[in-house]
């Protein structure tokens, strides 16, 4: 077999499946979120705006954030200058592993490159090293989850999403005395829907098993600190574990957990991919910790952006286009074939000036493709009447079902 055969008909294969991922080339423009310049295959450029960014709340324009992170850098100039153990740990780092820590109640926090990362590092170091460990995995865990517990090769459990009886049911066949972990989301990131997070931790106590809690989408967010949904439903006390990432409504970069010094301890100290790697930028780490400060102290991005995702669904609703209810500020549009939805995004974005990515398969199941539309909020009336009505447009033109009222 030729290598790179085999690699050109695996990619012709996504093409004809409509899943080829094909990456818009944007320019942000600072100051002006969600408008950004985009730039075609022909060098031409238009001016779109965003609407699938995960700077929720706009922060990575913020001056509170922008602003600190220039002046670090003035500080202490561009890179870390090392892996956090050879000369790369910086005040800026252990200030907002300090910062992390008290956000969300734990005693201890350690960041890592990204939440992908955190996830990979922190799952397989703690389920390969403790001996007989069982990990409990909701089935729509984020990827970086699945390829932690996969590379601990620790024995697992799949239970069904947000499911805690089936969870509970698992639990009881297996050997009360193994150590166990149950590993799973607040807000998952596809479909917007939200874990019985105190369900799921009452059968976890039941049967003595640590919980590890990916709040990557709700971080800053939800809860009257921005600590997520385990802080607003009072919960943080029952998570042995809150993971979390710095690059979305922080605005910046890079992942973290926190939990108990211990369980931090181990895997600051056995963890390959927190070591052997280079350090955050200390102008990231301190415009993170910005970030985090303010969102800690002001509620009104919090509110803004409620209300703005409120306005969308009623926008949507009112032209009938379909978007799947939940409770969180992901707003699921559903189209049900790749093609259409690479079609829809690609019209939007040449013929609206709207910049949607099209969410397909592996990323969701077969059938389930869809727009993934996050408002934020500095989104306006304006922008929020032209992408509903966008929408509707090109609803007729593709004969796509409506949501009946
Ligand atoms: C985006 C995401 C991550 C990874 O976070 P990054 O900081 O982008 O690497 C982890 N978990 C979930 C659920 C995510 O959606």
């Amino acid at each position: 077999m030729d290598i790179f055969d085999h690699m050109e008909t695996a990619l012709s294969d996504l093409q004809s499946a409509g899943n080829y991922r094909v990456f818009a080339e944007l320019e942000r423009h600072c100051s002006a979120f969600p408008r950004a310049t985009f730039h075609e295959e022909t060098g031409d450029t238009r001016e779109v705006t965003v609407w699938c960014s995960n700077d929720y709340l706009g922060m990575g324009q913020n001056p509170i954030v922008t602003s600190r992170m220039t002046e670090i850098i003035q500080k202490c100039g561009a890179g870390a200058g090392g892996t956090r153990n050879i000369s790369g740990t910086n005040h800026y780092h252990v200030l907002l592993e300090r910062e992390l820590a008290d956000l969300h109640g734990k005693e201890a926090a350690l960041i890592f490159s990204s939440g992908y990362v955190s996830n990979w590092a922190a799952l397989g170091t703690i389920l390969s090293r403790i001996p007989g460990i069982i990990v409990y995995s909701d089935a729509l865990n984020h990827a970086s989850m699945i390829e932690g517990i996969r590379h601990s090769r620790c024995q697992k459990r799949l239970f069904r999403h947000n499911d805690p009886a089936h969870l509970r049911a698992l639990m009881a066949a297996d050997d009360p005395a193994a150590p166990k972990m149950v590993a799973f989301e607040s807000v998952y990131s596809m479909d917007g829907d939200i874990a019985p997070i105190k369900e799921i931790c009452d059968v976890a106590e039941d049967f003595g098993a640590i919980t590890y809690l990916d709040e990557v989408h709700a971080v800053g967010m939800y809860g009257p600190r921005g600590g997520g949904v385990a802080e607003r439903e009072g919960l943080m006390d029952r998570l042995t574990v809150i993971e979390g990432t710095l690059g979305k409504a922080f605005g910046v970069m890079g992942g973290y957990i926190t939990g108990p010094a211990v369980l931090i301890d181990f895997v600051r100290s056995f963890a390959s991919g927190f070591i052997f790697t280079t350090a955050l930028p200390p102008a990231l780490a301190a415009g993170a910790t910005a970030s985090i400060r303010h969102l800690k102290e002001s509620r009104s991005e919090r509110a803004a952006h409620q209300a703005n995702v409120a306005k969308v669904r009623a926008a949507l609703d009112r032209r009938g286009i379909p978007h799947m209810n939940n409770p969180s500020h992901i707003v699921p549009v559903m189209v049900g074939n790749a093609s259409k939805c690479k079609w829809i995004s690609d019209i939007l974005l040449t013929d609206f000036g709207i910049y949607v990515q099209p969410i397909n398969y592996p990323t969701v199941p077969v059938g389930t493709e869809r727009l993934r539309i996050t408002p934020t909020p500095l989104h306006d009336e304006a922008d929020i009447r032209h992408l509903a009505e966008s929408l509707c447009a090109l609803w007729s033109q593709c004969a796509l079902a409506r949501a009946v009222a």
